[in-house]
C-alpha cells in the first residue's frame, strides 16, 4: 500500500466558519483523483466535521467506489463512552453513517491518561476484539495524545492493539509535550506499525516564517513547503501510512505527485528541518492544531482555533516589527458576531479534551489582553 492517506478531517467546505457545510461535488472529485492514482486509506472518525464527515465518505466514496478498491478506518470515541451500551450503539451508527459492513481498520480515539480509566471500565480493548472476532473490523488500534512513558504501559497491557496512530511532524520531533521521536520508538519497540497523524501539524508546517520557508526553497524550488513535512513522516521505516487532511484539490494533486515518486530524505535533509524547526517555535505564541475536539463542549461558543489562529497570527505580526497587525484586524472583524475571548469562564473542559494539552484559558486570557484592550 502507498503511504499516503487521506485524512477526513479538514474537508473542502463552502462556508469556512461552518463546518458541516462540505463541498460534496469537490470532496467526490477528489476522492476520485485519489483512488485513480493508486491510493486507497482513509481516515475519519465519528465527530470530524460535526459528526458529518463521515456521512460525507459514504456518499462521495462507499457509494461509488466498490469495497474492495479502499481501505476505511474510523474510530471508536472514547471521549464520548459513558456506559456499556454506548460503544455497540456508537459503532452501529457508524457502520450505518459510513454505509459499510466492516471497517478495515478501527482505532480507540484519542487514547490518553484521562480516558483510559473509562477504556478498561468499559472493556473498550474487549469490545474491539469482538467486534473483530466477529468480521465487523479487519484490525485493531488507538490514536495517541500522551507521552511515551504511557504509550510504553498502553501497549504492554494492550498487545491486542496491531498499530499506533502517532501525532508526528518535524516540529514535535523532539518537543518535550508531544514527544513525536520518543512515542515513535517506543511503538518501534512494541513491533508496532505506525500510522502518521498531523504531519503537517494542522496546516502550520504548509505556510512557514519567511526565514524557513527560504531554507527550504534554496534546497528544493519546486517542491511545496508542506511537501517536506510530509516527507519527514514518510521517511521514518515503520510508517505505514501518512494522513494528510487534504482540503483542497490543489493539496491532493501535490501530495499525491511527490507521494508517487517517493524519495526519503537524506541526513542533511533531516537536519535543514530540524533548523526549520527551531525558526517555526520562535514565531509560535500558542501551538493550536486546529483540530477543533476542544469546541463541541465549550458553554461559552467560543471558537477556540479561530481565536488562537489569529493570536499567533498577530504575535508573530509583532515580533516582525510589521506595521499591520492583521490577526488583530481579523479578530476585530469576527467578534462582531462570535463569542469573545473575554468570554471564556474557565471552566476548563476545552483544556481536558485538548489532545495538545494546551492551556488554552492562559492563551485566551492572553489574546483578550492582546486584542480588547
Ligand atoms: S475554559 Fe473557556 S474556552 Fe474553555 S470550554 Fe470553558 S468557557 Fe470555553
Ligand atoms: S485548542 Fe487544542 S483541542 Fe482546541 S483546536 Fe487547538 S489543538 Fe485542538
Amino acid at each position: 500500500m502507498k503511504k499516503l492517506g487521506f485524512g477526513l478531517m479538514r474537508l473542502p467546505v463552502t462556508d469556512k466558519q461552518d463546518p458541516k457545510s462540505i463541498d460534496m461535488a469537490e470532496l467526490e472529485r477528489m476522492v476520485d483523483t485519489f483512488l485513480e492514482r493508486g491510493y486507497t486509506y482513509f481516515d475519519t472518525a465519528w465527530m470530524y466535521h460535526d459528526h458529518q464527515s463521515e456521512i460525507a465518505i459514504r456518499e462521495a466514496l462507499v457509494k461509488r467506489h466498490p469495497r474492495d478498491a479502499f481501505t476505511l478506518t474510523t474510530k471508536l470515541p472514547t471521549m464520548a463512552l459513558k456506559e456499556e451500551g454506548d460503544q455497540e450503539r456508537i459503532f452501529e451508527e457508524q457502520r450505518q453513517k459510513c454505509g459499510v459492513e466492516f471497517f478495515d481498520y478501527y482505532l480507540l480515539h484519542n487514547m490518553n491518561r484521562r480516558v483510559y480509566e473509562t477504556v478498561e471500565r468499559l472493556d473498550s480493548f474487549g469490545f474491539a476484539r469482538r467486534l473483530k472476532e466477529e468480521g465487523k473490523i479487519r484490525r485493531i488500534g488507538f490514536s495517541f495524545h500522551d507521552n511515551a512513558q504511557f504509550l510504553d504501559q498502553l501497549l504492554t497491557e494492550h498487545p491486542e492493539a496491531e498499530f499506533v496512530q502517532l501525532q508526528i511532524n518535524y516540529l514535535d520531533w523532539e518537543s518535550e509535550r508531544v514527544q513525536s521521536r520518543l512515542c515513535y520508538e517506543t511503538a518501534v519497540r512494541h513491533g508496532k506499525k505506525v500510522i502518521v497523524m498531523e504531519p503537517v501539524k494542522g496546516g502550520a508546517l504548509a505556510q512557514l516564517p519567511a526565514d524557513a520557508e527560504a531554507l527550504l526553497k534554496t534546497a528544493d524550488p519546486d517542491a511545496s513547503v508542506a511537501s517536506w513535512a510530509v516527507r519527514f513522516a514518510a521517511s521514518l521505516p515503520e510508517v505505514h501510512v501518512v494522513l494528510s487532511g487534504m482540503s483542497s484539490m490543489a493539496q491532493l494533486e501535490d501530495n499525491t505527485t511527490f507521494m508517487s515518486d517517493f524519495k526519503p530524505l537524506t541526513k542533511d535533509e533531516r537536519a535543514m528541518l530540524a533548523r526549520c524547526a527551531d525558526i517555526i517555535n520562535n514565531y509560535t505564541a500558542v501551538p493550536c492544531t486546529a483540530c477543533r475536539y476542544c469546541t463541541e463542549g465549550c458553554p461559552m461558543g467560543i471558537d477556540i482555533p479561530t481565536i488562537l489562529a489569529m493570536y499567533n497570527e498577530s504575535a508573530k505580526a509583532k515580533l516582525l516589527r510589521a506595521w499591520r497587525d492583521p490577526g488583530k484586524e481579523k479578530y476585530d472583524e469576527f467578534v462582531k458576531d462570535h463569542a469573545k475571548a473575554s468570554d471564556c469562564v474557565a471552566c476548563r473542559q476545552c483544556e481536558g479534551a485538548c489532545p495538545q494539552h494546551l492551556g488554552v484559558v492562559k492563551a485566551l486570557a492572553d489574546a483578550a489582553a492582546a486584542f480588547e484592550n
